[in-house]
C-alpha cells in the first residue's frame, strides 16, 4: 500500500522547504520530494534559490564589490592598498561553502521538524498519488500519497536557439557563477536583474561587459526615474548597455564566442570570451504530472491558480515560481506559509500589492508598489516626493552618496502607493516601505515617525516629507 501523508510537498525550493516547514510546525505529517543534485553529484535542498540563485549570486556580489571598493572607493579615505588582487577560486569556493552550510541547514531544519525528505523525481497521479523515480530515470521507484499535495517544482532558465549553451563559453545563469577565471570580455543576453547582478560580478573583477537587451526600454518594471539613474550609474562603471539589441546567433569558435546581433545600426558582430545568456525563466513543468491527474496548466505554461494558490483539482495547490506573479524567492515563501495554513484548517493571505522586488546591483534598487508610470497609465491621482543619498550624512561618510528614494502617494487620501529606491542599502531599507503598504500607512504616517539620525533610512524620511514640500534637509 502506498505510504499516505497528510501533505505531500513536490520541491524543497524556498516555496517548498518553507511550505513543508510550517505544515509540520502545524502538526501535518508531511513529506518533501525533491529531486536536486548539487555538482558533486549529492541531494541538496534549496531549489534554485540556495544552490544557484539568490544565494550564490549575493555572495559573488558582494566579494567583487569588496575587491572593487578596496581597488577604487578605500583611497578616498586615504586607505591605499597596493597591489590588490583576488583569488577566483578561493571567491568560488568561499560562495561553495556558505550554499552548502544553509542547503544543509534546510536538511537540518527537515529532521527537527519531522518532514520526511524523500529525494527523487515526483510525478502527481490521479487520486492525489505522487510517483517517485531516482532523477533522470523514468523508472519509477515508490508511490506515496498525500491528503493534501503542494506543487512548488519552481523554474529552469530559459535556453534560446539562438544562442545554445555549451556549459563553458555560453553559459547561463548556473555557468556565470562557476567561472575560474575572469574573462577578458564578457557578454550578456538580457539586462534584466539576473543579467545585470551576474554582469556588475564580472565587471567589477575586471571584464570588459556588454548588455545585449531587445527591449527599446531599460528596466521596463522599474519606475522610470529610477531606471533613468541606474542607466547612468552602471554606464559610469563601464557596464556597456545596448538597448533595442537582439541577439540572432552565437558560436564559438577557437574558444571565442562571435556573437550577431541586431540594432539602431544594424546588424554587427560581437566577439567575446564568455556568453552569458540571462534571458528569464520558464516554470518547471516537464514530466511533473500524468495526463490523468487532470492538472492544468494555463496559457503562458505556468501551473494554472487561483488567488489562494489553488489549482484545478481538490486539495493540489501549486505555489512560487512555477505559478503566476513575481518570480522571487519571499513570494513563493508567503504563498508556501498561506497554503499551509489553509491546509490545517487556519486562513492563510498573501498581499501581492506589497512584494518587495531587489536588483542587487551597486547601487541596489528596490522598490514595492506602483511605479510613478503605471499610476499616470492608470488616470489614478497622485503626488510624488523624492529625497537625493547625497544630502544623507550617513551615505556621505559611507562614499555610497548615490541615488534616491522616492515615495508616492495618493492625492486626495495620502496612502503610500509606492516606494522607489535607488541607492546604498536600497534591499534592507526597502522593508520600512513594504511595512508602510502593509499597513496603508500614508506619507504622513512615515513623516510623522523617528527615524534615527545618522542613518540612511533618513532618506526614507525626508522622501515622505517631500510628498508634501516639506523636506527639511534639501529646497523643496
Ligand atoms: P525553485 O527554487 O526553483 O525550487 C524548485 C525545486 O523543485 C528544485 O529543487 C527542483 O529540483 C525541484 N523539482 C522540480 N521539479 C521536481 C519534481 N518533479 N520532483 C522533485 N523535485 C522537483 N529571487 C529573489 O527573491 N532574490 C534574489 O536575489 C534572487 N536572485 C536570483 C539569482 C539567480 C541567478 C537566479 C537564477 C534566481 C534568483 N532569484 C532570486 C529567483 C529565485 O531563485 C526563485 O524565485 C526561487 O528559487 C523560486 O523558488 P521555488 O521554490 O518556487 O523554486
Ligand atoms: P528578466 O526576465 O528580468 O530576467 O530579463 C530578461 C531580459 O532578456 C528581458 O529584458 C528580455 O527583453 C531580454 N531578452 C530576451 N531575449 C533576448 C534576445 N534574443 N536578445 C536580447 N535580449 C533578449
Amino acid at each position: 500500500m502506498a505510504k499516505s501523508y497528510d501533505v505531500v510537498v513536490i520541491g524543497a525550493g524556498p516555496a517548498g522547504y518553507v511550505a513543508a516547514i510550517r505544515c509540520a510546525q502545524l502538526g501535518l505529517r508531511t513529506a518533501c520530494v525533491d529531486e536536486w543534485v548539487n555538482k558533486k553529484g549529492k541531494p541538496a535542498l534549496g531549489g534554485t534559490c540556495l544552490n544557484v540563485g539568490c544565494i550564490p549570486s549575493k555572495d559573488l556580489l558582494q566579494a567583487s564589490e569588496n575587491y572593487y571598493r578596496l581597488q577604487h572607493q578605500f583611497g578616498a579615505y586615504g586607505i591605499q592598498a597596493d597591489k590588490v588582487s583576488i583569488d577566483i577560486s578561493t571567491m568560488i569556493a568561499h560562495k561553495d561553502r556558505v550554499v552548502n552550510d544553509l542547503t544543509s541547514g534546510i536538511a537540518t531544519l527537515f529532521k527537527a521538524n519531522k518532514i520526511t525528505a524523500i529525494h527523487g523525481h515526483g510525478r502527481l497521479l490521479d487520486g492525489k498519488r505522487v510517483e517517485i523515480s531516482d532523477p533522470g530515470s523514468n523508472k519509477p521507484k515508490e508511490t506515496i500519497e498525500g491528503q493534501s499535495i503542494i506543487i512548488a517544482s519552481g523554474s529552469d532558465a530559459i535556453d534560446i536557439g539562438e544562442a545554445p549553451t555549451d556549459g563553458d563559453r555560453i553559459v547561463n545563469s548556473t555557468g556565470a557563477l562557476e567561472f575560474l577565471e575572469v574573462p577578458k570580455r564578457l557578454a550578456v543576453i538580457g539586462a534584466g536583474t539576473i543579467g545585470l547582478e551576474l554582469g556588475s560580478v564580472w565587471r567589477r573583477l575586471g571584464s570588459e561587459v556588454v548588455l545585449l537587451e531587445a527591449l527599446d526600454t531599460f528596466l521596463p518594471a522599474v519606475d522610470q526615474q529610477i531606471a533613468k539613474e541606474a542607466m547612468r550609474q552602471f554606464t559610469r562603471q563601464g557596464l556597456d548597455i545596448q538597448l533595442g539589441t537582439r541577439v540572432v546567433s552565437a558560436s564559438v569558435k577557437q574558444k571565442r564566442v562571435s556573437i550577431r546581433h541586431r540594432g539602431k545600426n544594424g546588424e554587427q558582430e560581437l566577439k567575446v570570451d564568455r556568453l552569458i545568456v540571462a534571458v528569464g525563466r520558464r516554470p518547471n513543468t516537464g514530466n511533473l504530472f500524468s495526463p490523468e491527474s487532470g492538472l492544468l496548466l494555463d496559457e503562458r505554461g505556468f501551473i494554472n491558480v487561483n488567488e489562494a494558490c489553488r489549482t484545478n483539482l481538490p486539495d493540489v495547490y501549486a505555489i512560487g515560481d512555477v505559478v503566476r506573479g513575481p518570480m522571487l524567492a519571499h513570494k513563493g515563501s508567503e504563498e508556501g506559509v498561506a497554503v499551509a495554513e489553509v491546509i490545517a484548517g487556519g486562513t492563510g493571505h498573501v498581499n501581492y500589492e506589497a512584494v518587495p522586488w531587489v536588483i542587487y546591483t551597486a547601487p541596489e534598487i528596490a522598490w514595492v508598489g506602483k511605479t510613478e508610470q503605471a499610476l499616470k497609465e492608470a488616470g489614478e491621482p497622485y503626488k510624488a516626493g523624492a529625497f537625493p543619498f547625497a544630502a544623507n550624512g550617513r551615505a556621505r561618510a559611507m562614499e555610497e552618496a548615490v541615488g534616491m528614494v522616492k515615495i508616492v502617494a495618493h492625492e486626495a487620501t495620502d496612502r503610500v502607493l509606492g516606494v522607489h529606491i535607488i541607492g546604498p542599502f536600497a534591499s534592507e531599507l526597502i522593508a520600512e516601505a513594504v511595512l508602510a503598504i502593509e499597513y496603508c500607512a500614508s506619507a504622513e504616517d512615515l513623516a510623522r515617525t523617528i527615524h534615527a539620525h545618522p542613518t540612511l533610512s533618513e532618506a526614507l524620511h525626508e522622501a515622505a516629507l517631500a510628498v508634501d514640500k516639506r523636506a527639511l534637509h534639501k529646497v523643496n
